[in-house]
């Protein structure tokens, strides 16, 4: 079969709720993916940074074959052998009291706004059906209604009412209308992304989330962080908010959490938030399975023991620095913490965001826009230097191409 084989088939068979790179991938190790036919690219994606430590990393395919072979799954009406080992491993190495595993990132964040909720009725004393949790603009959770029922992006919510009420939605990196929406005695839960990724990687002002997470304190809301995307050593530390020292409330994680092997999330709280959630009020089938126990702490293991968060730190400030230095029309700004960056694309003669990743893809480098104008840089953070320099070198040249 050649590539176009693949995409037609995809095509005709596939829901269109995506806008792929003409790549066809059949192959991945470490910070590279081969397609079809051989070609070797490095991961600047790195599936929207869930393979924090690298394609089929030996590690945790060893755990993931190892415990396929032994039980996969038992749903939670029964015990499994597994489960509390993998929950006193996330919980001490996150520093909360509980866990409580889901799959996807979406299904993170929709248990930590029942949480909150929950936690707002039975502790707060907020009235019945009154709570309010406030969002951000530009905001990323997902798909599911009720995520899409808190976003602004017209794309996301367009035809997709009525909507689940209850959100307020002030601006993101805005202290004054953070206070002022905190006023409202309704007020539950603040949920935010340390860093806006889907938005175009979004850094907020140094100090944004400590102060956010204080006003929160003082109003006795709860601080919730998404860190699906940003957690787990993505941006330089093991977390985000470890940036400022702020421990969430709430803490959701996603991603990374399997390093891309399957769907797995967790929320993370203490036990006067998570306790308020009765046996049969919340779970899904998948939640916590014995194969999803042993992935995430050979995953986490990797982590720790490849000290990704110091690499993507040192190899973060590498990045930003080269392109920084590039003299190009095209390059509007270049930002980012960690390795999760993004350029901004000042469009030339027609050419876009979407035309640079075309080119970098036949030099050999994966990327993709996100909301046109943006290209999101995230690879894997078991990059190397060498490798990360010579990755730079193809972003150069491919952008040199439309001097
Ligand atoms: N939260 C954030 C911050 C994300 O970036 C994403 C996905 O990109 C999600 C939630 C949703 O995760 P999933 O696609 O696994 O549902």
């Amino acid at each position: 079969m050649q590539p176009h084989d693949y995409i037609e088939r995809e095509e005709k068979y596939g829901a269109h709720n995506y806008h792929p790179l003409p790549v066809v991938l059949d192959r991945g190790q470490g910070p590279f993916v081969w397609d079809v036919e051989g070609k070797r690219y490095y991961d600047f994606l790195s599936a929207y940074s869930a393979v924090n430590q690298g394609h089929c990393h030996p590690k945790i395919t060893a755990a993931l074959v190892e415990q396929a072979q032994k039980l996969t799954l038992t749903s939670r009406a029964f015990f499994n052998s597994v489960l509390g080992e993998y929950e006193e491993y996330i919980t001490k190495y996150f520093g909360y009291d509980k866990v409580l595993p889901m799959n996807t990132g979406a299904e993170g964040d929709e248990t930590a706004l029942k949480l909150c909720r929950k936690w707002a009725y039975l502790n707060k004393g907020i009235r019945e059906n009154q709570a309010k949790i406030i969002v951000c603009e530009g905001n990323f959770h997902g798909r599911t209604i009720t995520i899409v029922s808190m976003s602004t992006d017209p794309d996301a919510r367009k035809d997709y009412g009525p909507f689940t009420p209850g959100f307020i939605t002030i601006p993101y990196n805005d202290l004054p209308a953070l206070e002022k929406a905190l006023g409202d005695p309704d007020v539950a839960g603040f949920l935010v992304e340390p860093i806006q990724g889907e938005a175009g990687v979004f850094v907020p002002d140094d100090g944004y989330i400590k102060k956010a997470y204080d006003l929160c304190k003082k109003n006795n809301v709860l601080f919730i962080a998404d860190e699906v995307q940003t957690g787990i050593a993505r941006t330089g530390k093991l977390l985000a908010c470890d940036h400022e020292g702020v421990r969430p409330d709430i803490l959701i994680l996603g991603k990374a959490l399997s390093g891309g092997a399957m769907p797995i999330s967790a929320v993370l709280a203490d036990d006067d938030i998570m306790l308020t959630i009765k046996p049969g009020e919340h779970g899904s089938t998948f939640g916590g399975n014995p194969l999803a126990g042993k992935v995430a702490i050979a995953a986490l293991e990797v982590v720790r023991d490849e000290k990704l968060a110091e690499n993507a730190e040192r190899l973060g400030k590498i990045f930003r620095d080269e392109l920084r230095a590039v003299k190009s029309e095209m390059i509007e700004l270049v930002r980012g913490k960690g390795l999760l960056n993004a350029i901004v694309i000042r469009p030339k003669n027609g050419k876009e965001a979407w035309d640079v990743c075309l080119t970098m893809a036949d030099l050999g480098l994966l990327a993709k826009p996100t909301h046109g104008h943006i290209i999101r840089f995230a690879p894997p953070l078991i990059i190397n230097e060498e490798q990360l320099r010579d990755a730079i070198s193809l972003i150069k040249k491919a952008i040199h191409q439309f001097e």
